[in-house]
C-alpha cells in the first residue's frame, strides 16, 4: 500500500511542476507579447510626432509666404491707386505718340499701364501686349515676351506660357531671375554661318534676319550723299579679355576706358570682334577680313565702327591678341598684366562709309549705325591662317532704298 501511495505521490508531483511551468512560460509569453505591442504603439507615435513636426514647419513655411503675398498684394494697390486718375496713361501716350515705332519693351509697359488704369478687360491694353509679343525677338527680349505671354493669359486669352517663363514656385526671386537667365541663355537657338542653321534660315527663329528692311551688311557701292557725321575715337590702354564665342573671336573691353564720339555724343567701347572675309564688301569685293567694334551709348543706342584687314604686313595687335586666344570655345581668357590699346590698330586716315543698319548676327536687331573705315588695315598670311573661324560672314543684304553716305 506504501509503495502505490509514493507512486500516487510521485505522479501528482510531475504533474504539479508540469503544471507550475506550463503557468509560468504562459505568464513570459503574455508579457513579451504585451511589450511588443508597446513598442509598435510607441513607434507610431513617434511618426505622428515628425508628420506633427514637418506640418507645422509647412504650416511656417506657407505663413511667411502668405505675409510675402499680402506685402506684394499691398504693394500692388498702392500702385493701382497711383494710376487710377489716367494721368500717366495720358503722359505715356502723348510721349508715344511722337515715335513712329515701339520696341516691344515700351509696348508691354504701355499695355501694362492701360491695365492698371482701365482694369484688366481694356482691350486697347491686350492689343499693346499681343503686338509687343509679335515683335519681340527670343532671347535677347526674353521679358518682354513673358511679360506680353503673363498678361494675356491674365486677360483670357489662349496664349503658351513658355517653360522659361514660368516662376518656380518657393524659390527666392532673386535665384529664379539668374535661374531664369541662364535657362534662356542655354536655350537661345544656335545657328551658324552654314548649313541648316545658316543665314537663310535664321529667320525662323530670330524674324529680323528674314523681316527687316535695314539690315547689314551692304554692299558699298554706287553714288554716294555727302556724310555730315563726324567720328572721333578715343582709344587707350585697356587690360585685356578675349574670348571665342562659338561664331567668332571677341575682345571684351574694361567699361569707361575707351570712347567713340559721334557728333559730339559719346558711345562707350563694349567689345570689338572678327569677320572672315570683312562683311561689307566694297563694289561687290569682300575683304580679308573686318574688325568691328561695337560702341553703345547712355541711351542703349549701337554704333559699329567697322575696320578692314588686308593681306600685307604682320599686324602688332593681332599678334597679341592670337597669342592669347583662348584654348575652349566660351571661356573668357583675361591674361594677368596683358594690357592691350585699340587705338593701335587704327589706320590715319578715318574717313568713312556711313549707313544705318542692323546687327550683323541672330537677333540682327536693327537701329545700329554703321561707319567703316575706307583705309584697310595690314594682316599677315599667317595671322589670316591662324584666325579659328574659316567663314563667320553674312551675305550682303537689300538696300531697301536706304543712302549710303560718304565723308
Ligand atoms: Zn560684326
Amino acid at each position: 500500500m506504501k509503495k502505490y501511495l509514493r507512486i500516487v505521490l510521485e505522479v501528482l508531483l510531475v504533474l504539479l511542476l508540469a503544471g507550475a511551468s506550463t503557468l509560468a512560460y504562459m505568464n513570459f509569453s503574455g508579457k513579451k507579447h504585451l511589450t511588443t505591442d508597446m513598442e509598435e504603439v510607441s513607434a507610431e507615435l513617434d511618426e505622428t510626432k515628425d508628420t506633427l513636426d514637418k506640418t507645422k514647419e509647412q504650416l511656417d513655411d506657407a505663413q511667411t509666404r502668405l505675409e510675402e503675398t499680402e506685402a506684394s498684394a499691398k504693394q500692388f494697390e498702392i500702385v493701382k491707386q497711383a494710376f487710377a486718375n489716367g494721368v500717366v496713361l495720358q503722359d505715356m501716350e502723348a510721349v508715344y505718340k511722337a515715335q513712329k515705332t515701339l520696341s516691344a519693351e515700351r509696348l508691354v509697359g504701355l499695355g501694362t499701364v492701360r491695365q492698371l488704369t482701365k482694369g484688366f478687360e481694356d482691350s486697347s491694353a491686350v492689343e499693346a501686349f499681343q503686338k509687343s509679343l509679335e515683335i519681340a525677338e527670343l532671347g535677347a527680349r526674353m521679358q518682354a515676351v513673358c511679360s506680353a505671354q503673363s498678361a494675356l493669359i491674365s486677360a483670357g486669352k489662349k496664349v503658351t506660357l513658355m517653360a522659361e517663363c514660368m516662376v518656380k514656385p518657393g524659390e527666392k526671386k532673386a535665384q529664379d531671375d539668374d535661374e531664369k537667365s541662364k535657362e534662356s541663355a542655354a536655350k537661345k537657338v544656335h545657328w551658324t554661318y552654314e548649313g541648316e542653321e545658316g543665314p537663310e534660315h535664321w529667320g525662323e527663329n530670330y524674324p529680323t534676319c528674314a523681316n527687316g528692311k535695314k539690315q547689314s551688311p551692304l554692299n558699298i557701292k554706287g553714288d554716294m550723299g555727302k556724310a555730315r557725321d563726324t567720328i572721333s575715337p578715343e582709344y587707350k590702354e585697356t587690360p585685356l579679355k578675349i574670348i571665342n564665342n562659338g561664331h567668332t573671336i571677341q575682345v571684351n573691353v574694361e567699361p569707361g576706358t575707351n570712347v567713340l564720339t559721334v557728333n559730339k555724343e559719346p558711345y562707350e567701347l563694349v567689345q570689338f570682334h572678327f569677320h572672315r572675309p570683312g562683311e561689307e564688301q566694297f563694289n561687290g569685293k569682300s575683304p580679308a577680313m573686318v574688325v568691328h567694334f561695337v560702341h553703345k551709348s547712355k541711351a542703349g543706342k549701337l554704333v559699329v565702327l567697322g575696320l578692314p584687314l588686308n593681306e600685307g604686313k604682320e599686324n602688332p595687335l593681332i599678334k597679341t591678341l592670337w597669342a592669347n586666344l583662348p584654348a575652349k570655345e566660351g571661356e573668357e581668357s583675361a591674361p594677368e598684366k596683358m594690357i592691350i590699346n585699340p587705338a593701335s590698330i587704327l589706320p590715319a586716315d578715318l574717313s568713312f562709309y556711313t549707313y544705318e543698319g542692323s546687327l550683323t548676327t541672330p537677333p540682327c536687331t536693327e537701329g545700329v549705325n554703321f561707319f567703316i573705315l575706307k583705309t584697310s588695315s595690314d594682316i599677315s598670311k599667317g595671322q589670316l591662317n591662324k584666325f579659328p573661324f574659316k567663314l563667320n560672314a553674312r551675305p550682303v543684304q537689300e538696300l531697301n532704298g536706304r543712302k549710303i553716305l560718304a565723308n
